[in-house]
C-alpha cells in the first residue's frame, strides 16, 4: 500500500502515477487527489490509492489471477 511520500506525494497502486508531494504538504496533496478524481479503496484490510476507477478495476483483475 502506498502512503504519503514527502517528495512524490501519493502514487497510484496500479499505474504508479504520482500526485502531490514536493511543495505540497499532506493535506494539500489529499485535496489535490480529491479534485483530480483519485479514489481510495480498502482491499484485504489495507487502503490503496488509485488515480482513476479504471486503475482500480485493473488492479482487482490482477489480484484475482
Ligand atoms: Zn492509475
Amino acid at each position: 500500500m502506498s502512503g504519503f511520500d514527502k517528495e512524490f506525494g501519493f502514487s497510484c497502486d496500479f499505474c504508479e502515477e504520482n500526485i502531490g508531494g514536493g511543495m505540497f504538504d499532506f493535506n494539500e496533496s489529499m485535496e489535490m487527489k480529491k479534485q483530480d478524481g483519485w479514489i481510495n479503496r480498502k482491499h484485504d484490510g489495507e487502503w490503496f490509492n488509485f488515480c482513476c476507477e479504471e486503475c482500480y478495476q485493473e488492479f482487482l483483475k490482477e489480484e484475482r489471477e
